[in-house]
């Protein structure tokens, strides 16, 4: 340690940084964690999943009052009234009491914040704020920004066009809102503001919603959203916009080519897709390059071409999922320590957080299919199991997709009003190589929304019990 002033440094402050350095102090190493801005927690806590999540359940309340939920259960009330600066309110709270919490676990676990953006300036040395710092292994987790849609410019002050940023902070319910971009954030953000009273329409590039999801799940999720009133143009591109005023108008085309059309919105949100951080942070002075699409590459160990320098989370290859990051940010720390730190990349669930919740782990059919693997598969609808039938939640189905020889379970997907929770089942049982049958003879407390997971399970090699 003589040489360096850390054992550790982390560059940002993500799910995937501050777990890193959380791991790496708790394991006896000397830990700095650099981090840009104001706030510890990363694009999740800040700006991602935690304030969507609030106006998510925020916008599910005010929904469940507005569209008679609450009345169909006899709880009447006379007028419904939306306090947004509330709501807003509300979700600044979260961010800052879960943001505040990183920095008592990083006193309590003394890791110093070094306040300011990290540079390379060589080989175990960067530079924050203008002063110079050296650490033994530094751990590269900057993450990702929002990708910009070319001919679309983004302005969020303006609030015209915005980016995801830019759309959990508007100060007011649009009445049109366009939403560019039919995957996670989109759907998330679009049921937002559709529940608060926006008409909203999505457009998306490919002939489906959810890229990367299992193909069942994707048509059925798009006949729930059509159901619940948002408007999906499917195989379309936008490729421009203006503004005037308070209004932009887009420029839409045919995926495959034809003819041009324009669609006016008070409020467009720019949802394409996010990016890896790795302008400015000096790779140049290391000799480290990334790849075509930005990232940068690691090995098993998340050890980068440069010795001394890992990486993690957004900036890597993979899913940018706060989760992913996290548990690459502990294995991390556990290889920097030289113990064994293991991702099974495998086995990462991944939430869309609409209502219902959209849910997955492992392989797609599709992608099963494609993989050589002959196939049983077991789907068992929502509206068939008795918690989800009693509380008015028929939409969705789970599917367990199964090896026809050896019966292990290859992916499971779900649409489901807890979906996001029932999902943990699913990833637990495939890590540890858990057949369908298993899950069929496994007891599932009655009455809840797991038990179609039992049913789906049972559904592929036999028959379920209600259906
Ligand atoms: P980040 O969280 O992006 O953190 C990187 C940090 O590094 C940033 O704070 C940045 O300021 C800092 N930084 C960058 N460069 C430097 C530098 N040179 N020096 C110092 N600091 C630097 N994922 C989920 O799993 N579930 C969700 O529900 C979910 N919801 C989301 C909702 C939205 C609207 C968005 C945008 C994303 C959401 N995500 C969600 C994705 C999730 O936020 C990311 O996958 C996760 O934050 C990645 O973690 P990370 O640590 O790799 O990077
Ligand atoms: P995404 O990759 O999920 O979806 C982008 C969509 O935009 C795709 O369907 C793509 O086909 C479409 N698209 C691309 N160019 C287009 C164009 N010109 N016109 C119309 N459509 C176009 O990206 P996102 O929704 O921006 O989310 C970014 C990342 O953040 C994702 O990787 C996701 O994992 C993460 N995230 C996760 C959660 C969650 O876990 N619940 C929530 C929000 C964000």
């Amino acid at each position: 340690m003589a040489d360096y002033d850390y054992d550790v440094l982390v560059i940002g402050s993500g799910p995937g940084g501050y777990v890193a350095a959380i791991r790496a102090a708790q394991l006896g190493l000397i830990v700095a964690c650099a981090e840009g801005r104001e706030t510890l927690g990363g694009t999740c806590l800040n700006v991602g999943c935690i304030p969507s999540k609030a106006l998510l359940h925020g916008s599910e309340l005010y929904a469940d009052a507005v569209e008679g939920t609450l009345a169909k259960f006899g709880v009447k009330i006379d007028k419904v009234e939306l306090d947004l600066a509330v709501l807003q309110g509300e979700k600044a709270i979260a961010v800052k009491e879960l943001t505040g919490g990183i920095e008592f676990l990083f006193k309590k676990n003394k890791i110093t914040w070094l306040k300011g953006y990290a540079r390379f300036t060589g080989p175990h040395a960067v530079e924050v704020a203008g002063k110079p710092v050296t650490a033994k292994n530094i751990v590269i987790a900057t993450g990702s920004s929002v990708t910009p849609l070319p001919g679309v410019a983004v302005d969020n002050d303006a609030g015209v066009i915005v980016d995801s940023t830019g759309a959990l902070a508007l100060d007011r319910v649009p009445e049109r809102l366009v939403v560019i971009g039919g995957g996670v954030i989109g759907l998330e953000l679009g049921s937002v503001w559709r529940r608060l009273g926006a008409k909203v329409t999505v457009v998306e590039f490919l002939d489906q919603l959810l890229p990367g999801m299992d193909g069942d799940i994707r048509k059925e999720a798009a006949k729930i959203f059509r159901k619940q009133g948002l408007e999906l143009k499917l195989s379309t591109k936008v490729t421009g916009a203006t503004v005037a005023g308070a209004k932009a108008t887009l420029t839409l085309e045919p995926a495959a080519g034809g003819a041009a059309e324009t669609l006016e919105a008070d409020c467009v949100l720019v949802s394409i897709g996010r990016r890896p951080n790795t302008e400015g942070l000096g790779l140049d002075a290391i000799g480290l390059k990334p790849n075509a699409r930005g990232q940068i590459e690691t090995d098993h160990d998340f050890r980068t071409a440069i010795d001394g320098v890992w990486a993690i989370g957004d900036v890597i290859p993979g899913p940018m999922l706060a989760h992913k990051a996290e548990d690459e940010g502990i294995a991390v720390a556990e290889n920097i320590a030289g113990l064994t730190g293991i991702v099974n990349h495998d086995v990462i669930p991944s939430v869309v957080y609409t209502m219902p919740e959209i849910a997955g782990v492992g392989l797609t059919e599709e992608a099963a299919k494609a993989a050589g693997h002959e196939l049983k598969i077991g789907k068992f609808p929502m509206s068939a199991n008795s918690r989800a039938k009693t509380n008015r939640e028929p939409d969705g189905f789970v599917k367990i997709i199964a090896d026809a020889k050896t019966d292990r379970v290859l992916g499971a997907w779900m649409i489901a009003s807890v979906a996001g929770t029932m999902i943990a089942e699913a990833a637990l049982a495939m890590e540890f190589g858990a057949t369908s049958e298993d899950i069929a003879y496994t007891c599932h407390a009655h009455p809840t929304h797991s038990e179609a997971i039992k049913e789906a399970a049972m559904a592929v090699t036999g028959k379920p019990i209600h259906m």
